[in-house]
């Protein structure tokens, strides 16, 4: 039933604006992701465990030079506790996410991810930037079993802009050299399902460029697919860009007119292209349309979404971007309102690891 849109179509409904158009697209979105995973909405808790960073990223608040975020890691312990905290609020799966910090050591890790592994049912997944191939390998060996990395833009002249290089690596020349789609091949390798994803919105992003990214998730055959709108953050260098260019018309030209809506566009495109994959409504959407941005992408493709579990006291100084939903809200009442918004949508909270199922990716047509 899902017939796979190619490039032309895919650039066609990135462009396509009017409503009665779009509804459809929404509407053929949605019907692929009840087919292909049904209407349980899995929980993943995300446990921000360190917001150190060594990196530049220019869009990212967390960024090595800003030197007015207080820096915290949490300590094994505290990571167990949220991690039984994520089980008890229906979580199968809990996210442990963080800055790209040295401080986490492969052993430290390892132990903590042996320890969440014995203790409670839930899947690991890891999202901490770029590991060398050997630390990936042992966080698999400890019992991880995803990783999430989004390779953000798969322009290698935007990527190389947004995200310098460590010191002594040289940048992107190409899309083959793109040296998060390389670390997304090893973790295939190394076992991991394997997470991917994109901004929305970065200055200077071409809709072009985007149709491109959907493509390599089709290409990846990615298990999980997160895309958010890029939201600036007065700390960096693609928040300043963003002022200019509201500033001045020359600029303007730069910025996309409607990143939430492209979000949604993507959301709805990448499930078309990778029907059974595990799409979240992100925590990026939730944030640039508070009454109901997580609504819509779980309406427009999307079958996943990702409770904050982190300790409160942590929450506020793990800003990436500003104004992040669910900033103070309490983790238990986060998941009473969260079933209640689901059933209002049609929808349920799954239960168990809510892993991509390659039996359903085998039989569907
Ligand atoms: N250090 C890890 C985790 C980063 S945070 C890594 O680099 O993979 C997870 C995601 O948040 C990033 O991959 C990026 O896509 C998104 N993000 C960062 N800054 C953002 C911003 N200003 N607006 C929207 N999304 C942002």
């Amino acid at each position: 039933m899902n017939e796979i849109p190619d490039r032309t179509q895919i650039l066609r409904w990135l462009h396509e604006n009017n409503p009665d158009q779009l509804d459809a697209l929404w509407r053929r979105a949605d019907e692929v992701r009840r087919v292909y995973v049904g209407d349980a909405v899995h929980l993943r808790g995300l446990v921000e465990i360190s917001n150190h960073c060594v990196r530049k990223c220019a869009y990212c608040g967390l960024r090595v030079s800003n030197r007015s975020v207080a820096r915290y890691r949490l300590s094994a312990l505290e990571i167990l506790d949220a991690a039984r905290k994520a089980a008890a609020l229906g979580c199968g799966t809990v996210v442990l996410q963080s800055g790209e910090d040295p401080g986490i050591t492969v052993d430290w890790l390892g132990n903590v991810i042996r320890a969440i592994k014995s203790e409670t049912a839930l899947a690991v997944t890891l999202s901490l930037g770029e590991r060398s191939k050997e630390e990936l390998a042992q966080w698999r060996q400890a019992g991880a079993d995803r990783y999430l990395l989004r390779f953000e833009t798969s322009d290698p002249n935007l990527f190389n802009a947004i995200h310098p290089a460590r010191a002594g690596n040289i940048g992107v020349r190409s899309r083959e050299g793109h040296p998060r789609i390389a670390i997304l091949r090893t973790l295939r390798r190394l076992g991991f399902e394997t997470g991917s994803g994109i901004m929305v919105g970065i200055p200077g992003q071409s809709i072009e460029s985007i149709a491109e990214d959907i493509s390599v998730f089709r290409e990846l055959n990615l298990d999980m697919i997160g895309i958010g709108p890029f939201i600036p953050h007065p700390a960096t260098p693609l928040g300043g860009a963003c002022d200019r260019a509201r500033s001045s018309p020359a600029h303007a030209r730069t910025l996309m007119t409607d990143p939430e809506l492209m979000a949604y566009k993507t959301v709805a495109l990448s499930r078309l292209v990778r029907p059974d994959a595990n799409i979240p409504a992100t925590t990026a959407l939730a944030t640039i349309n508070k009454q109901n941005g997580r609504e819509l992408g779980l309406r427009r493709g999307a079958n996943v979404v990702m409770p904050n579990c982190t300790p409160l006291k942590y929450r506020k100084l793990y800003e990436i971007y500003p104004a992040k939903a669910c900033i103070d809200e309490n983790t238990q009442d986060a998941g009473e309102s969260l079933s209640a918004r689901l059933q209002r949508i049609g929808r349920h909270a799954g239960s168990g690891s809510g892993r991509r199922n390659p039996f359903v990716h085998l039989a569907a047509p």
